[in-house]
């Protein structure tokens, strides 16, 4: 008989994030690793949920989400994106790790494959596989991070059901374009395939691109869910609101496994996520712009120092590339030389890899204050200083 321990231990018993952040407090570094913001929330949305919970119930919401919720969600996307949709399409989680999580035990049946690309976010992999899913994993392609359809193609097998994508990219904010979207789609439509599409990161996206969900391209759209993220869209990264976005069907599909899940996520929370996305269009420039000018204040900083700063479009991290800034150790070495000798945390790319670990690039989060950053980017610059 199997151990109860050996039972319960499984993949990613505790993540990168939480290490680095652990070694960033033993050690009095700045955090640079875990995404978070350490800047002044938004008033508007503080104020939202205030008056909600004094003026609302705080019982136990509909199952799939307030209705006003799930129509601001609707609505959202088709200010911002275009997408035709109503609040049928949209069932309310407690974040997006939920609308994921929903999502793969609504579609991944024991022994099912399921495409993972990587660098990948951590929760996909444990999440394919406690659905009972065999993951199948394939990577973009850097330093651009382009995705290889080819690659695509040659992982669908016979017993292949689904394909997990993540655009905007976390780690590396970069984004799908549509001819690689209409590409999914073709291979999608010819092995009858759901694609779970990771967008919580649409709203961070600081140089124009256009953000494009495979809901948006005809032969996704019915079989296509979108993942959102209030959390992220409003910079609040504790209040675990998200959604999932689907065709009708499919989307009582995924309330299905909600129901298990959480069943409802904190009604307060839920009204001011509303209010939220029917903020004017300038609300969110302005958020656009204050994260986009501190991004680009670390990446001058950076390349000041020497640093190699990869290009990325979107997310809240900027990517550096060890071996083009003449630092010659792989990103794990790295990273844990950096907090401990430098005094600053990061993320090293390669544990967003489920295979062939070792890279050469590392993840900074720049939603700190300026004072915070021209620090790191001073200590960082020392450490890379005495290398040479
Ligand atoms: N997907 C990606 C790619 C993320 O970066 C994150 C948060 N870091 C999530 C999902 C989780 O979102 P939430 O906090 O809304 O659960």
């Amino acid at each position: 008989m199997t151990s109860l321990a050996t039972r319960l231990s499984g993949p990613a018993d505790t993540t990168i994030f939480e290490r680095m952040s652990g070694l960033a407090r033993e050690f009095g570094a700045i955090n640079l690793g875990q995404g978070f913001p350490e800047l002044p929330e938004p008033p508007e949305l503080i104020a939202a949920a205030q008056a909600a919970l004094a003026e609302h119930s705080n019982q136990y919401p509909p199952m799939r989400g307030l209705p006003r919720l799930r129509g601001a969600v609707a609505d959202y996307y088709a200010r911002t994106q275009g997408l035709e949709l109503t609040a049928d399409n949209v069932v309310i989680t407690s974040g997006g790790t939920e609308a994921l999580a929903a999502s793969l035990f609504a579609l991944v049946a024991p022994g099912d494959e399921v495409v993972l690309v990587q660098p990948l976010y951590d929760a996909y992999l444990p999440l394919v596989q406690w659905a009972g899913g065999v993951a199948k994993v394939i990577s973009l392609t850097p330093p651009e991070w382009t995705l290889p359809i080819d690659a695509l193609a040659a992982a669908i097998g016979p017993k292949t059901r689904g394909i997990v994508l993540n655009t905007p990219n976390n780690p590396v904010g970069t984004m799908l374009t549509r001819v690689e979207l209409e590409a999914v789609g073709a291979l999608a439509e010819a092995h009858d395939l759901w694609v779970l599409c990771d967008e919580v990161w649409e709203a961070m996206v600081f140089d124009g691109t256009p953000h494009i969900s495979p809901l948006a391209i005809p032969s996704l759209a019915a079989r296509a869910i979108k993942v959102g993220s209030a959390g992220k869209i409003f910079s609040m990264t504790g209040w675990k609101v998200g959604w999932a976005v689907a065709a009708p069907e499919l989307a009582a599909k995924i309330a299905g496994r909600h129901q298990f899940l959480t069943f409802t996520t904190p009604p307060a929370l839920q009204w001011a996520a509303a209010e939220g996305l029917a903020l004017p269009d300038a609300w969110f420039d302005a958020q656009r712009a204050l994260y986009g000018g501190l991004k680009a204040r670390l990446v001058l900083g950076l390349e000041g120092a020497g640093f190699a700063v990869l290009p990325g479009s979107a997310t809240w991290f900027i990517t550096i590339d060890l071996a083009a800034s003449g630092l010659s150790a792989t990103d794990a070495v790295l990273a844990e030389r950096l907090v401990r000798e430098a005094g600053v945390a990061s993320i090293p790319v390669s544990a967003f890899y489920a295979q062939a670990p070792e890279t050469g690039y590392l993840r900074l989060c720049f939603t700190k204050n300026e004072t915070v950053l021209d620090e790191a980017v001073a200590r960082l610059a020392k450490f890379r200083a005495q290398r040479d």
